[in-house]
């Protein structure tokens, strides 16, 4: 496990523990006990099993005919957009909520942009007869409506965060003051592979499901557990890790991420964090992040709310680092092309951050028996005012 955090929560240059003091407790106590309580034998029957019965685990790992033809090589869609809730996030919220019962804890906090890792924070709290407050940018809660609505239906507080510019990050500074304030009760629920270790390295183990079922899958399909190719969209990077976790040593695996250029990578509203970014550190970590030349963050863009973030978890800024992962880029025109083009072609409506993946397909030149991976991380329905909008079709 060349790839692995190492003690310290660094991967190669990347990661660490950039905290205020006063919530050094809270994450020493996460440090020292993820591994034990992940690892226990009863904490894995319940994970599987829930993962399975709620879930729907395993996801399909689909071959797409049509997608095939086109591409000319061997195209499988891996089938997040299936699992409850819609997206590949409650795979991680699962994973927590029940570290967060074994360590005691009787309140979940979380933070959410365009509210889909609220929704599925809510979904385990309501599962579990947990207690939740989802922090939300005021500015997010009026452009997110059914999301907030989903949360609230589904028993969570909504709290608007109304400093600064009224969004994501005002929303984790909302969250992490909760935290500081209430450390003996309460668990912080982080929705992708970002934050101070071990944030990063938990979430990409419970998201590593969706890579350990690709290996036996296409092990029953085509008889080799490898793929030449696994494509996948990076916001924060949860479920790109997911889907290259156990392929990570295998070298030989072409692993490619997909983020958002916005109207353009030069345009100045992108989100393409690895052609633009430099190292900094953000959300407590250290990582690759689009700054000014002063390190301010700057805001980023992309028509796709789940990828609209302005760093990547520290494990891809070290893979991008190192070259192990092809970082490449789909603008909002190609990856509605893309979705577009997989509605009409598998009669699959895919959601936008997952058509950056799709989109990227087109980058490459296959070989006619090459075996291709797409993460397909979420379904379109919740996008489905974007589509409109977007009109072309
Ligand atoms: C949130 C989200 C993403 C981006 O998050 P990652 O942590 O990068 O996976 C991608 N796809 C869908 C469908 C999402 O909801």
């Amino acid at each position: 496990m060349k790839y692995t955090v190492n003690e310290k929560g660094y991967y190669g240059k990347f990661g660490g523990a950039y905290i205020p003091e006063m919530l050094y407790p809270n994450v020493e106590e996460l440090r020292t006990r993820y591994l034990d309580i992940i690892y226990e034998e009863g904490f894995q029957k319940e994970f599987h099993k829930l993962l399975r019965d709620y879930v729907g685990r395993p996801t399909p790992l689909y071959l797409a005919k049509r997608l095939s033809e086109k591409y000319g090589a061997t195209i499988y869609l891996k089938r997040e957009d299936l699992c409850h809730t819609g997206a590949h996030k409650v795979n991680n919220t699962i994973g927590q909520i029940l570290l967060a019962k074994r360590l005691g804890k009787q309140k979940i906090i979380a933070e959410t942009g365009a509210g889909q890792h609220g929704v599925a924070t809510a979904t385990v709290c309501a599962l579990m007869g947990m207690e939740c407050i989802v922090y939300m940018g005021k500015i997010d809660m009026e452009r997110q409506r059914p999301n907030v609505e989903r949360m609230r239906i589904l028993g969570t507080t909504v709290v608007p965060a109304l400093s600064g510019s009224m969004t994501l990050k005002d929303a984790t500074n909302e969250a992490m003051r909760h935290w500081i304030n209430n450390p003996t009760d309460t668990h912080y629920i982080i929705g992708s592979v970002v934050g101070p270790h071990p944030y990063p390295d938990m979430v990409a183990r419970f998201q590593s499901v969706i890579s350990e079922e690709m290996k036996k899958q296409l092990q029953e399909e085509i008889g080799n557990p490898y793929p030449d190719y696994v494509f996948a969209c990076v916001g924060g990077g949860s479920n790109a890790a997911g889907a290259f976790y156990h392929f990570l040593d295998d070298e030989h695996v072409t692993l490619v991420a997909s983020e958002a250029a916005g109207k353009g990578v030069d345009s100045g509203e992108s989100a393409a964090t690895t052609a633009l970014g430099k190292p900094g550190v953000l959300h407590g970590s250290k990582t690759i992040l689009m700054q000014t030349e002063d390190g301010q963050v700057v805001e980023p863009y992309s028509i796709s709310a789940g990828l609209d973030y302005p760093g990547i978890g520290p494990i891809h800024a070290h893979l991008f680092d190192v070259g192990r992962v092809k970082f490449v880029s789909a603008t909002d025109d190609e990856a509605m092309n893309a979705g577009l083009e997989l509605s009409r072609m598998e009669g699959i409506i895919p959601a936008i951050e997952s058509a950056h993946a799709l989109a990227a397909l087109s980058q490459f030149t296959f070989e006619k028996d090459d075996v291709v991976v797409v993460n397909l991380s979420g379904r379109g329905d919740k996008d489905l005012e974007t589509y409109i909008r977007w009109g072309k079709y």
